[in-house]
């Protein structure tokens, strides 16, 4: 049975299309990341989800009952989700034992040991025994953003619902977090949906990322296949760096000032005027002479791990404006000369 089934859902706020028709399906146990701008409707989505938000058209099940179809509409208290808000996520006043047993129901003494054993499981399962007492002011942002977690985790949810929950924190402790929170939801089978505008935690973190413009959902794929292949050229510069090129297709291959190159499946098999796109990390360098093609270095944007070498490549290549991904090992200096080669297929729309 799938955790959640959305259908058709949409939500007008005034004349702005919040969600505009989106459906999409969840697998028990997995973790889907809603990626887009700022805008998109993504809040909108889980808030609909949660039962704060009443779409005004659509269906929304879970666990294969409908909580929300026009005639029904379950209270959010009633739909078994557990919630991490993007901001103000801990009641200030209340210690960290405190703030993770909010949400526990049941109140008097036979309730009382419950509680605290669950605490105690939750303090452990984010790696924060010990802290029980501390008031939220007291503890990190990292550590807040666990508590947070723990949580919506105590009440044992059948979803949990993720927003933005990274976005405050420092990237060195964002990325800790990431894996730490992967990692918990994975050991307790968690179905999970996180939303973000920041394509690298969606692709790492996510078995499936639904992405979102303008309150549409324009794609929905696993994050290699979202990468890869994406649904147009707005999604693939979305989801990371693209060079994008004119050419023909014909024959199951693209041609454009680079020469023939093998096509993506499922892209168009005959066309005048096509658009290609090649990611950065499909140009491989090497001597000139054995090449494919050739240019020169114009400059270099260096990230540490790697870089992004923008080339433009000789008349006889079109003049083009490139980029090439390298380990940040290398080196490149303008005016450099480089070969280029094209490893893979290449998409075409
Ligand atoms: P962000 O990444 O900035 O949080 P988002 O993708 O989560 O954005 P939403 O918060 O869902 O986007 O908003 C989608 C659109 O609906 C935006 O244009 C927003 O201004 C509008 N909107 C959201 N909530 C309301 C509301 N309560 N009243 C009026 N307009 C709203």
């Amino acid at each position: 049975m799938k955790k959640l089934i959305i259908q058709h859902v949409s939500k007008q706020f005034a004349d702005v299309h919040a969600l505009h028709n989106v459906s999409l399906e969840l697998e028990e146990g997995s973790m889907l990341a809603v990626l887009g701008p700022s805008g998109c409707g993504k809040t909108t989505l889980l808030r609909s989800i949660a039962g704060f938000e009443t779409p005004d058209a659509g269906s929304i099940t879970i666990d294969g009952h409908t909580v929300f179809n026009g005639k029904t509409n379950i209270k959010p208290e009633q739909r078994k989700i557990g919630y991490v808000p993007q901001h103000g996520v801990l009641f200030p006043h209340l210690s960290v034992e405190k703030n993770i047993a909010f949400g526990l129901s049941g109140s008097g003494q036979p309730y009382k040991e419950q509680k605290a054993q669950r605490v105690a499981e939750m303090l452990q399962l984010v790696g924060m025994a010990g802290l029980g007492k501390r008031l939220p002011h007291e503890l990190s942002g990292g550590q807040q953003q666990r508590v947070a977690l723990a949580r919506a985790l105590a009440p044992a949810p059948s979803l949990v619902l993720l927003d933005e929950p990274f976005s405050a924190l420092d990237a060195g402790l964002r990325m800790a977090l990431r894996e730490e929170v992967t990692a918990t939801l994975n050991q307790i089978g968690t179905t999970a949906i996180l939303v973000t505008h920041d394509q690298e935690e969606a692709l790492s973190m996510a078995d499936r990322v639904a992405v979102m413009r303008r309150g549409r959902c324009v794609q929905i794929a696993d994050p290699v296949s979202l990468y890869k292949y994406p649904a147009d050229i707005q999604v693939a510069r979305f989801v990371g760096e693209a060079v994008t090129l004119t050419a023909t297709i014909d024959n199951g291959h693209a041609h454009s000032c680079f020469g023939p190159l093998p096509l993506a499946p499922g892209c168009p098999l005959d066309s005048t005027s096509a658009t290609i796109m090649i990611r950065p990390e499909q140009f491989v360098p090497g001597a000139p002479a054995e090449q494919q093609l050739t240019g020169h270095v114009v400059k270099t944007i260096y990230y540490g791990h790697n870089a992004l070498v923008h080339i433009k490549t000789d008349a006889r290549f079109g003049a083009q404006d490139i980029q090439m991904r390298v380990s940040g090992a290398h080196t490149y200096a303008p005016g450099d000369v480089v070969g280029l080669k094209i490893v893979g297929e290449v998409m075409a729309y």
